[in-house]
């Protein structure tokens, strides 16, 4: 069910032991909007624990209280009443879903989200669920110290590609520009979020190799195989080397995460990929969405191809 930012903000008023967690293979925007919303809602006076069923790349590492986030052990439970969930659809959370019976609260800007049976406040116009948690703040009345503007500012500029992608609108430069007011340093933040190992760029140079063009010159992929998908720690960032070709509307790429288990991430100009990825089980926005095939690397390349083909209207 569809509610409104005050209806949100009431529910969270009324909670007092308080989940917070963000998707499985988090981003800044999912460590960004869950720290900065643990540090609201405690200021308020509400106990708060964050838990994310998976591990966290080592950029996000040294956003404030980034120790505080925990994964969930085999069977543990949690005892709250209230389950935060940002940045996501609730398919997405991994063990999380079963630490608690507590009613969910759904935050978040993805337009694929469909919210079915709890209560979803969805901006899909956001740039980042970090935007909603700042205004959210405001809603509440919180006070927003240097360290939550830190982990807001991340999740803004991550899921913009600091600022360059169509979802970058007045509002999200606005709250950037505020939230440097109240005290970040973009350039922290964008070392740190830029920052690679050389296994990775080695990686990078190996995942180029695979580029491959289709419907003549409008699609362009690449693949990361298992043993080269070793090298990274993170594979964020590496489809934009190919998205940025003149003649490219949608970009691919498919890493084989372990046998038979394909993370795809597709960005476009134009086509809605979003629409692609929900037909392959996945979901995400117009210009940027993903899913997971489990299947083998060609023939995840080969239902790809084929899905993305037909939604550019290209009859291969
Ligand atoms: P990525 O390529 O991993 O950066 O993901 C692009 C966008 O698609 C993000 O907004 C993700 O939240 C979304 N997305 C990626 N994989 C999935 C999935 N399996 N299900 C739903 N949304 C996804
Ligand atoms: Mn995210
Ligand atoms: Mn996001």
């Amino acid at each position: 069910m569809l509610i409104t930012l005050r209806q949100a903000a009431t529910k969270i008023n009324s909670a007092e032991k308080i989940l917070v967690t963000a998707h499985i293979q988090p981003d800044g925007d999912a460590i960004g909007s869950t720290l900065a919303m643990m540090m609201i809602l405690r200021s308020l006076g509400k106990t708060v624990s964050v838990y994310i069923d998976d591990t966290v790349r080592r950029n996000l590492h040294a956003l404030p209280n980034f120790d505080e986030i925990r994964r969930p052990a085999e069977g543990e439970t949690f005892d709250a009443d209230l389950l935060l969930v940002l940045d996501t659809s609730i398919d997405r959370i991994g063990n999380v879903r079963r630490m608690t019976d507590a009613p969910i609260l759904n935050v978040d800007h993805h337009v694929t989200n469909r919210g079915e049976g709890i209560e979803l406040y969805d901006e899909p116009k956001a740039a980042a669920t970090c935007e909603i948690v700042y205004k959210l703040a405001r809603e509440l009345d919180a006070d927003i110290t240097p360290d939550i503007a830190t982990c807001l500012y991340t999740g803004l500029a991550t899921d913009t590609g600091f600022f360059q992608f169509s979802n970058t609108r007045a509002e999200t430069l606005a709250i950037a520009s505020e939230l440097i007011t109240l005290g970040v340093s973009p350039n922290f933040i964008s070392e740190q979020m830029e920052s690679k190992t050389l296994a990775e760029v080695i990686g990078l140079r190996d995942a180029l190799n695979t580029l491959k063009m289709h419907c003549g010159a409008k699609v362009a992929g690449m693949t990361i195989d298992h043993a080269t998908a070793k090298k990274f720690e993170s594979t964020e960032g590496i489809i934009d080397e190919i998205r940025i070709i003149d003649t490219v509307d949608v970009a691919f790429l498919i890493t084989e995460k372990s046998p038979n288990v394909c993370r795809v991430s597709m960005r476009s100009k134009s086509t809605d990929v979003s629409k692609v990825a929900a037909q392959l089980g996945g979901g995400g926005h117009v210009r940027a969405a993903g899913c997971t095939l489990k299947m083998s690397l060609p023939d995840a390349e080969k239902i790809l191809v084929d899905a993305i083909c037909a939604a550019v209207g290209c009859k291969q």
